[in-house]
C-alpha cells in the first residue's frame, strides 16, 4: 500500500483547490481588476488579507473503513503500488470542485472520505475490482480528474459501507484511430491535453475542449455530458462518444459505434451523463477529426446584449457553421476588460485603439457594450467564407468587428480564469457557476429572471453581489446561458452560497431552461429535477438505476437520492 509518492504516473489536482500546486491567479499586473472587485462586490484588493494556502497538517482524516483482507484482494489484482489508503489521496478523491465542495475541504468539515483508492492498469482490472467489490458489499465511486462541480464524486455522509475510489487515471491511452471512418478508441481515463496530444501527433483531434480540459477526462466527460468550448462544430461529447464499454458486475456493456441506430431506447444515451451509477466506463470510441488547417477567432462588439443574442440566434439558423459562438453580456464584458494585463489585454486592445471614439459616434453607451467570439475552423477558403456569412448577419445587428487580436487573447487565458475561484476563496468571497440551457424563446426572459433572482438573493443576505453572464454552444432552437456569480461571505458562507445557488437554479426552472446544459446533475442539482423532466421524467431513472444496480454499488445517491 502506498504513499502519494507512489510511482503510478497519475496526475492530481490540489487537494484544497483548482489545477496544480505552484499556479495561481495574479491580479498585480491586470491595473483594472482591484477597482473592479471593489465595485462588483465592495472587496478592497488592496486592503485584504488573503488567508494562507490551506495546510494538510491540520485536517483531521477518519481511518478508513474495511479489512487488511479486502485491501490485500484489491492488491492481488492491481499490485500493491495501485492500492492505497493514504489520507491526501482518499481526501483528494472525495470531491470534485464545486464551490460548495471547496468551502467544506477548507473548513475541514468533510463527512464521508472513501476508504480505498484503486488505480486499475487494465480493463481486466475494473473487472475484477468491480467484481470483489460487489461480492463484497462495497461501493465503487469511479474517479476520472476530479473536475465535476455537481457534487457527482461526493460519498454519501452516512454510508456504512467500503467505500472504493476506483481512479482511471492509468487507463490514459488512444488505442487506434480507424482512419477511414474518423473514429478514435480512447481510454476512459485520459486526460484532455494527453488524449489530444496523442490524437495530434497522427493528425487528429477530438475537438472537446471544455474551461476544465486539463484536469477531466473523457470517461469523466461521458459520465457527466460535458459540452467544450467548439460544440458548434465538433458538437457536444453526447454527440462526440459514439461507441462505449462500460464494466458491470457479470460483464461488460459494449455500445459499437454507429454513427446513428434504430435499435431501440439509446443505451449509449443512458450511459451519458449517468454519472458512474451503471457502471465503469473503461473505453470511449470518439469522433475525431482532421486538425484544422487553419482557426480563427474572430472578436465582435454588440451595442448591447440583445442585439448580440439576436445576431448568435440569426448564426445559428443561417448557412454559417462557426465552431465558437459566444457572447458575453455588458458585466461579464467589463470583467474580461478588467482582467486583461496592461501590456497587452483586451482593454489595451480597445482603449490603445480609436474604437471607443467609435462607438461614441455609433451612439454605443460604452457601459452597455457586448463582447463576442465567433471561431472558424477549416481551409482558408471555407474560413474566409464563414467569416464573410457571420460578419454580414453581425452588421445587420448592429455590430462591428474589431479583428483576431482580442481572440487570440481569449484563446491563451480561457484555462487560467478557474483560478480566480481560489485566489477569491483567500479573500473570504465567492465565486461560482451556474448554467442551463433553453430555446432561443425563452433565453432573454430568463436571463432577466436570473440577474433579478440572484439580485434579490444578495439583498436578503445583506450583501453586494455580482452576477455577469455569457451565451455559448448555439444550436438550432437554443442556446446556453452561463452565469458567474460572486459576493463576500458573511458568518455561514454554504448557507449564503445556497440562497445565491437556489434562487439561481430556480428561475431556470420556473423559466423554462433545465437545470444544467453541461455540468450533470450530482448532489448540487437533483433538488430540481423533477421540475425540469416532470416527476415521471425521476421515476424512469430511478426505476433505471434500481434495476441495474439493484445494492447501489455504483456511486449512490447521485442525479436521484435513492
Ligand atoms: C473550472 C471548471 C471549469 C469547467 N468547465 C467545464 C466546461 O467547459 N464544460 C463542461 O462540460 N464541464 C466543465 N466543468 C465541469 C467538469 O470539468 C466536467 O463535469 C467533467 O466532465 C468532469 O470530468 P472528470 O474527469 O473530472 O470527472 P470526475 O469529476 O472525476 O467525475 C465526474 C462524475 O463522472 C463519474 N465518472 C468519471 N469517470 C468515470 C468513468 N470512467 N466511468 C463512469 N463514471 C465516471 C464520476 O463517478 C462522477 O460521478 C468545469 C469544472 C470546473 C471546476
Amino acid at each position: 500500500m502506498t504513499d502519494t509518492t507512489a510511482a503510478r504516473d497519475v496526475k492530481h489536482m490540489k487537494w484544497w483547490g483548482w489545477g496544480v500546486d505552484g499556479v495561481g491567479f495574479h491580479w498585480e499586473d491586470k491595473p483594472a481588476f482591484a477597482p473592479f472587485v471593489l465595485n462588483a462586490v465592495g472587496l478592497d484588493l488592496h486592503a485584504a488579507q488573503p488567508v494562507a494556502e490551506p495546510s494538510f497538517e491540520d485536517m483531521t482524516v477518519a481511518k478508513p473503513k474495511g479489512t487488511a483482507a479486502f485491501r490485500k484482494s484489491l492488491a492481488g489484482i492491481v499490485g500493491e503500488e495501485n492500492v492505497t489508503v493514504d489520507d491526501k489521496l482518499r481526501v483528494i478523491h472525495t470531491y470534485g470542485k464545486s464551490m460548495r465542495d471547496l468551502v467544506r475541504i477548507r473548513a475541514n468539515a468533510v463527512a464521508r472520505y472513501p476508504d480505498v483508492v484503486v488505480y486499475p492498469g487494465s480493463e481486466d482490472e475494473v473487472r475484477a475490482v468491480v467484481e470483489l467489490a460487489a461480492a463484497q458489499g462495497a461501493v465503487v465511486i469511479p474517479f476520472g480528474g476530479g473536475s465535476n462541480i455537481a457534487g457527482s464524486l461526493e460519498p454519501p455522509a452516512a454510508e456504512k459501507r467500503v467505500i472504493v475510489s476506483l481512479d482511471l487515471g492509468r487507463l490514459n491511452k488512444v488505442l487506434d484511430v480507424d482512419e477511414e471512418s474518423g473514429l478514435a478508441r480512447i481510454q476512459a481515463g485520459a486526460l484532455g491535453p494527453d488524449l489530444e496530444a496523442q490524437l495530434n501527433a497522427r493528425g487528429w483531434t477530438i475537438g472537446h475542449f471544455p474551461d476544465s480540459f486539463t484536469h477531466s477526462t473523457i470517461g469523466g466527460w461521458v459520465a457527466t455530458r460535458s459540452s467544450g468550448m467548439q460544440s458548434d462544430k465538433y458538437g457536444d461529447i453526447a454527440d462526440i462518444a459514439r461507441g462505449l464499454r462500460v464494466v458491470r458486475p457479470g460483464g461488460v456493456l459494449v455500445l459499437r459505434p454507429a454513427p446513428s441506430a434504430s435499435n431501440g431506447p439509446s443505451v449509449r444515451e443512458m450511459i451519458l451523463g449517468s454519472e458512474g451509477r451503471l457502471g465503469v466506463i473503461t473505453e470511449v470510441t470518439a469522433q475525431v477529426h482532421r486538425l484544422p488547417e487553419k482557426r480563427v477567432i474572430q472578436a465582435y462588439f454588440f451595442p448591447t446584449w440583445e442585439d448580440g443574442v439576436a445576431a448568435l440566434q440569426e448564426i445559428a439558423e443561417s448557412d454559417a457553421s462557426p465552431s465558437i459562438t459566444r457572447i458575453s453580456d455588458a458585466r461579464e464584458t467589463g470583467f474580461s476588460l478588467a482582467t486583461s494585463k496592461e501590456s497587452h489585454g483586451i482593454a489595451k486592445f480597445v482603449t490603445g485603439t480609436a474604437l471607443p471614439w467609435v462607438m461614441r459616434r455609433k451612439g454605443w453607451d460604452l457601459e452597455r457594450i457586448c463582447l463576442s467570439f465567433i471561431g472558424f475552423e477549416g481551409g482558408p477558403a471555407h474560413v474566409a467564407r464563414q467569416k464573410k456569412l457571420v460578419d454580414a448577419i453581425v452588421k445587420r445587428h448592429g455590430g462591428m468587428g474589431v479583428g483576431t487580436g482580442p481572440g487570440v487573447l481569449y484563446d491563451q487565458k480561457k484555462f487560467d480564469t478557474p483560478y480566480l475561484r481560489d485566489f477569491l476563496l483567500d479573500r473570504g468571497a465567492a465565486g461560482d457557476v451556474s448554467e442551463m440551457a433553453a430555446p432561443w424563446s425563452r433565453l432573454q426572459p430568463i436571463y432577466r429572471a436570473t440577474v433579478d433572482a440572484a439580485n434579490a438573493a444578495y439583498a436578503s443576505l445583506g450583501t453586494k453581489g455580482w452576477i455577469m453572464c455569457h451565451l455559448s454552444h448555439s444550436y438550432h432552437s437554443g442556446a446556453c446561458l452561463y452565469f458567474t456569480f460572486s459576493f463576500v461571505f458573511g458568518d455561514d458562507p454554504i448557507a449564503e452560497y445556497d440562497t445565491v445557488k437556489r434562487a439561481i437554479q430556480q428561475a431556470f426552472v420556473d423559466n423554462g431552461g433545465t437545470i444544467s446544459h453541461h455540468h450533470g446533475v450530482g448532489v448540487e442539482h437533483a433538488p430540481w429535477l423533477a421540475e425540469d423532466i416532470s416527476p415521471e421524467g425521476v421515476a424512469v431513472m430511478r426505476g433505471l438505476f434500481a434495476a441495474v444496480d439493484p445494492d447501489g454499488v455504483f456511486n449512490p445517491n447521485k442525479i436521484v437520492v435513492d
